[in-house]
């Protein structure tokens, strides 16, 4: 199992970076892109571990070495020295349970344990869905050690099984050297149907074998609690609805209606099941519920007539790559304009990013830009961020951000 051991261990892989990548590292940053990277001892492979040595030839961090990626090495441990070994990665794993320990009550059984970087694992994210645990990787250099990852993780934390995911750009390489594929079963035996949690006590399901990211948009729960705190007598629009659960939070906070509006017969078909799941609710209940299967940019345009009082903007990201951002701040402006002009006088309109290249500043002065074009006057209420269990720890972590505005009551 253990295949570093068992092999006669190579010397340790270590590398000289550039004096930017050094303080980089310093700071917190934990990549160390390949052009950064100004002497190395001896090829690497994917997944070993390598040690950065400064200009005084001392210890400046150790981490995940990739050699398939762009980001070279992925620091695990900056400025002092330490034995990377069985105890280190379960005190790791201990910091990042100690981390959430009373965000969640037995209302929430569906959140993120471990969100890579940010928590000292980089590249790989733990979420849970009730008894079920979702791996995922974004990088094949934790593919060697998996095996031990999992057994730590399993020992921890008794879960029923756990699902492998791994990110686009890693699975090629997981097939064709580690014979791994997306949707492999860890532990445990595949779920007879969808996985079900709770999300501050509304029942949804998981599409943890296929869904986007784990399975279900775990980051979006505290918005999600603000969208019920002002959903009473309302009718709302949940654009980019996915599987509908800002509108059952809608619903539950007493919505007259909500509209799930998506592109994807999929995505509707899920948010369907989920307001199935939560009929116990008298709220729930006795909401209308609507869906519209449509391009949002393209309906929100066309459907002039059509008034809100409560609507959700939450795009998928609108900048997959740098060169895009300037086109996603114009889409994001754009959007938001066309939101605020379907609200009903008083209404709330909540606009959120999830784009890492466009940040905060960059998508609140588009909304901004937004509502200071709008007919009538437009009451910023707040901007919000990161949830507890999702930290950002560096620049290119912040990548979800939410502002609400509500509409003047003038026409
Ligand atoms: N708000 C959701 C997450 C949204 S994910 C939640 O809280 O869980 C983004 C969703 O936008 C996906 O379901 C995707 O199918 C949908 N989508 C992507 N592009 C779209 C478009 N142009 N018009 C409408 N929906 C789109």
């Amino acid at each position: 199992m253990n295949t570093e051991q068992s092999r006669k261990p190579a010397a340790r892989l270590k590398l000289r970076v550039s004096a930017a990548a050094e303080a980089a590292l310093r700071e917190g940053h934990p990549w160390v892109f390949a052009e950064a990277v100004r002497e190395q001892s001896r090829a690497g492979q994917t997944g070993e571990l390598a040690v950065v040595y400064d200009r005084q030839d001392r210890f400046l961090a150790v981490g995940l070495f990739d050699a398939d990626s762009p980001i070279r090495l992925r620091a695990l441990q900056v400025g002092r020295p330490e034995p990377i070994d069985a105890g280190w990665w379960a005190g790791r794993l201990e910091q990042a349970l100690e981390r959430r320990r009373g965000l969640f009550d037995a209302r929430t059984t569906g959140y993120r344990w471990i969100h890579g970087e940010n928590d000292g694992w980089p590249g790989l994210v733990l979420d849970r869905y009730d008894g079920t645990l979702v791996l995922k990787l974004y990088t094949a250099a934790w593919l060697p050690r998996l095996d031990r990852i999992a057994a730590l993780v399993i020992e921890r934390l008794r879960p029923e099984r756990v699902v492998l995911r791994l990110g686009r750009n890693v699975r090629d390489i997981a097939a064709s050297r580690f014979s791994r594929t997306d949707g492999d079963l860890l532990h445990g035996a595949a779920p007879a149907g969808p996985v079900v949690f709770l999300e501050s006590g509304l029942r949804f399901e998981a599409d943890v074998l296929r869904g986007q990211k784990t399975g279900f948009f775990l980051d979006q729960r505290e918005n999600r609690r603000r969208v019920e705190g002002l959903a009473r007598g309302r009718r709302v629009l949940n654009a980019f609805s996915y599987s509908g659960a800002f509108s059952l939070y809608a619903a539950r906070g007493g919505a007259s209606s909500v509209t799930d509006l998506d592109v994807s017969e999929h995505a509707l078909a899920g948010a369907e099941r989920n307001f199935a799941l939560n009929q116990g609710n008298g709220a729930v209940a006795s909401c209308a519920r609507e869906t519209v299967r449509a391009e949002a940019f393209d309906w929100l345009g066309a459907s002039a007539d059509k008034r809100f009082d409560l609507i959700i903007l939450d795009p998928p990201s609108l900048a997959r790559r740098q060169a895009e951002q300037a086109g996603a701040i114009r889409a994001y402006e754009r959007l938001v304009g066309m939101g605020l002009a379907r609200l009903a006088p008083g209404g709330v309109l909540a606009a959120c990013s999830c784009s890492a290249h466009v940040s905060a500043d960059q998508f609140f002065g588009a909304a901004r830009k937004a509502a200071a074009r709008s007919a009538r006057p437009m009451r910023e209420l707040q901007t919000t961020g990161h949830p507890p269990d999702h930290p950002a720890a560096f620049k290119e972590a912040h990548y979800l951000k939410a502002i609400f505005f509500e509409a003047g009551r003038r026409k």
